[in-house]
């Protein structure tokens, strides 16, 4: 990966007058491959990659500000970087991704045409100036649903594709008076080993949902190892709404992965159904993730389930029957995803 790195600087090396910066590049593990280059100007450079390269923030930052041209910066696994400035100068700048980076605290970038940006770090504090042309955004982070709710429609106003990843997010999503005019795609993902807190309420994603009055897809992926809120069959059968309708028109497709009876989760469902009056495809996925019964050429493929799980698939399909299946909108088809005729078998 070193030597291809070095290979790809070169290619772009321009001789000429200028500042000059002396690169370092070396994994921490292979101190063989520790090296030294000299770059002048990179006039041309339009895409670069660094990965596991020891560089610091201002040295990076010299690099960009020399490299006038560049139009996407990836950076992985650059441990020395603290934080980073991008410069203004990076007109061209549209793409930027940062990975395990593990060090790195904060981005302030000052690109004026930055468009697509990939964040999966932890801890990273993201300032993107005024990002008017920031279409697309992925973060990965602790509690990044709250987070981007609450501060990502002041901040990146025009947004048209929002990803987002939480590994323990246990705040609940607050109703905000803001919007994402603009958001068409937005894909959010609770990733849980074992049990989400029963103290996070599902019905408070709803907050996007009424944000966002110009959304054409909607992907919610809670999958986790089991289910430990309360089902829809259990206390009041009593679902919440929204205390006003919020009808959408652009809404085509709602898709959920790992869906339970959790009655915060069936509430949400059903409110976003009765409110998206062009809803075309409905998708139900009561298995923890995609393919987990899957065909191939014939072949069935199954994931190993845990008794509870399979219980709890057989309370999810029971609670789709009971308060989804009659709010479905007409014209909209509804795909069940649940346990295969062999994974019945083989728990019997
Ligand atoms: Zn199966």
């Amino acid at each position: 990966m070193l030597l291809v790195l070095l290979a790809f600087l070169k290619l772009f090396y321009v001789p000429g007058v200028g500042s000059r910066l002396l690169l370092h590049l070396g994994l921490k593990s292979s101190p063989l491959y520790y090296m030294k280059i000299e770059l002048g100007p990179l006039r041309s450079l339009t895409s670069l990659r660094l990965q596991s390269v020891r560089i610091t923030g201002d040295e990076l930052e010299c690099l960009l500000s020399n490299s006038l041209a560049l139009e996407q910066l990836k950076l992985s696994g650059c441990k020395e970087i603290i934080f980073l400035k991008i410069p203004c100068v990076l007109q061209q700048l549209k793409s930027l991704r940062v990975l395990t980076c593990s060090r790195l605290q904060a981005i302030e970038s000052e690109a004026p045409n930055l468009s697509r940006v990939y964040l999966c770090e932890g801890k990273i504090k993201f300032s993107p100036g005024e990002a008017l042309h920031m279409k697309d955004f992925t973060l990965w982070r602790v509690n990044s649903i709250c987070y981007a709710r609450a501060e990502l429609p002041s901040i990146m106003p025009n947004l048209e594709r929002l990803v987002l990843t939480s590994c323990d997010e246990v705040v609940n999503t607050p109703m905000l008076p803001s919007k994402f005019l603009y958001l068409k795609h937005l894909t959010i993902t609770m990733v849980s080993g074992g049990a989400f807190s029963p103290s996070y309420d599902y019905f408070s994603l709803v907050s996007f949902f009424d944000a966002s009055p110009s959304l054409e897809t909607l992907l919610l992926n809670v999958s986790s190892g089991r289910m430990e809120h309360e089902s829809v069959f259990g206390g009041t059968s009593h679902l919440r709404q929204l205390p006003e309708q919020c009808r959408h028109d652009c809404l085509k497709r709602l898709e959920i992965i790992g869906f339970s009876s959790a009655k915060g989760l069936v509430e949400l469902t059903c409110c976003i159904v009765k409110n998206a009056v062009s809803l075309e495809h409905l998708v139900l996925n009561t298995l923890p993730g995609r393919g987990w019964c899957s065909k191939v050429d014939n072949r069935i493929t199954c994931r190993p389930f845990s008794k509870t799980l399979f219980e709890e698939a057989l309370r999810t399909v029971a609670a789709i029957t009971s308060y989804i299946q009659d709010e479905v909108p007409p014209g909209a088809k509804l795909t069940v995803v649940e346990p295969c005729e062999r994974c019945h078998s083989s728990s019997r």
